[in-house]
């Protein structure tokens, strides 16, 4: 192990990073289970990219069968794109009836934005002051991580994320509409400034602003301002898409609002990088005036292979059913943790937060001690949030009651051990 490190340090260098003080070694994925050299296993409660368990049998088949056939660019005809985007595009509203691929989260999301700008001719975009969306320059703009060489564009524009433990404006109504002003605000500035505006891009859920567990109807407004202005809603699906949230398919179905456009990406082949955007007709067609766009490996038969055995297999194994079910439950258990740090606990599906603050500011090193101590008990978890202060839960969908009851036990465990 300690070979790989230092492998790993002298050819990756720093841009590799790993998780946990003491590296992870694994070696085998199976359904919930990661294995390590030594052949102990982990429940996987971090990956949303295994979304039907590790190296699910049929999605290796798909791709072993289709890769032994034949993989090309989609410049030829071929049925496995049709297929797949015909049964894709089958699952949206709104007049989102078409479909370009891409290999990654950050590209669907680049795509985005340039089709927001090649809509209204404009330029100027709006997200949140605690998100991530992807690493292409473009997109990295969004992101606040780290202030880009030169600082952020000014056609760029940020307004403050939905905060449970510090929500703008007190109930969760005031809030939205907290939430709308500022996007309005924020509007106004870029017409000022003479950018204009071109769209939001949001994810429906806040999933890495720490999912502040918000209700339908809170982006209403919001989308009403956007709209208004004549620019697009740019709905990042890439967390909470496919039916982790097992009431729908979609996040913003639960929030129940109408996006121009939603981008898709980790869960979409099980581990197989294969991403899309989903858009309208006329949201495309002015993309294509706009920009033109190849992507040599988006959309070949192996990725669409793959995809769509994922929508076979979600279908055929009930996932987003048992994302619901076991979801529930599982959110029962979590509930029933007590420490004087929880602030919160919320779920949606199979998508947890635990808060933890301390005199009502966020703890993250608290939080990074938890996320250690269950590695170390078999368990592997995340965290996010403004100060990586919430852990944060996406097991694949088949995680059963029995794994659920897994993780609440180890988490009393941990939690009993640690005073705050
Ligand atoms: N959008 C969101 C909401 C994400 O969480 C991520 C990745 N964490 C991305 C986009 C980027 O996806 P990818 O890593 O596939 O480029």
């Amino acid at each position: 192990m300690t070979d790989l490190i230092a492998r790993r340090e002298a050819l990756l260098g720093p841009n590799v990073p790993t998780f946990y003080d003491d590296p992870v070694h694994i070696v085998r994925g199976e359904g919930v289970w990661l294995y390590d050299a030594k052949g102990r296993r982990y429940l996987d409660c971090y990956n949303n990219v295994a979304h039907l368990g590790h190296c699910h049998p049929r999605v290796v088949e798909a791709i072993a069968h289709q890769a032994a056939q034949l993989n090309t660019h989609s410049r030829y005809l071929h049925e496995g794109i049709l297929d797949y985007g015909e049964r894709l595009v089958a699952k949206f509203d709104h007049g989102l009836s078409q479909m370009l691929m891409t290999c990654t989260g950050s590209e669907a999301n680049d795509v985005a934005l340039r089709m927001a700008q090649a809509v209204t001719g404009k330029t100027g975009l709006i997200a949140t002051d605690n998100t991530y969306h992807g690493n292409t320059t473009a997109v990295a703009h969004l992101s606040t991580r780290r202030p880009p060489i030169g600082g952020y564009p000014p056609h760029i524009r940020r307004v403050p994320a939905p905060d449970s433990l510090a929500p703008l404006g007190g109930s969760p109504k005031a809030q939205a509409k907290a939430f709308a002003a500022n996007v309005a605000q924020a509007i106004e500035e870029l017409e000022q400034a003479g950018h204009g505006f071109a769209g939001l891009m949001l994810c429906p859920i806040f999933a890495n602003e720490g999912m502040p567990g918000l209700a339908p109807g809170f982006l209403d407004a919001t989308v009403n301002v956007v709209k208004r202005a004549g620019g697009l809603i740019l709905c990042d699906e890439v967390q909470p898409g496919f039916g982790r949230l097992g009431s729908h398919w979609w996040g913003h179905e639960l929030l129940g609002f109408a996006p121009d456009l939603v981008t898709l990406g980790k869960p979409m082949g099980n581990g197989h990088p294969v991403a899309a955007v989903v858009a309208r007709p006329d949201v495309m067609a002015a993309f294509r005036n706009a920009f033109g766009y190849f992507n040599t490996f988006a959309g070949n038969p192996v990725s669409c292979a793959a995809a769509n055995a994922v929508l076979d297999v979600i279908e055929d194994e009930g996932l987003v059913e048992n994302a619901e079910a076991v979801g529930a439950y599982a959110l029962g258990l979590l509930l029933e943790l007590r420490h004087p740090l929880i602030a919160d606990v919320r779920g949606l599906g199979l998508f947890f937060a635990i808060e933890f603050a301390r005199d009502g500011l966020p703890d993250g090193a608290f939080c990074g001690r938890v996320v250690e101590a269950a590695k170390d008990r078999g368990i592997l978890l995340g965290r996010v949030g403004r100060a990586q202060h919430i852990l944060k839960m996406r097991p694949p969908l088949p995680f059963s009651r029995e794994n659920a009851q897994m993780l609440a036990t180890t988490l009393k465990d941990i939690l009993q051990e640690m005073p705050a």
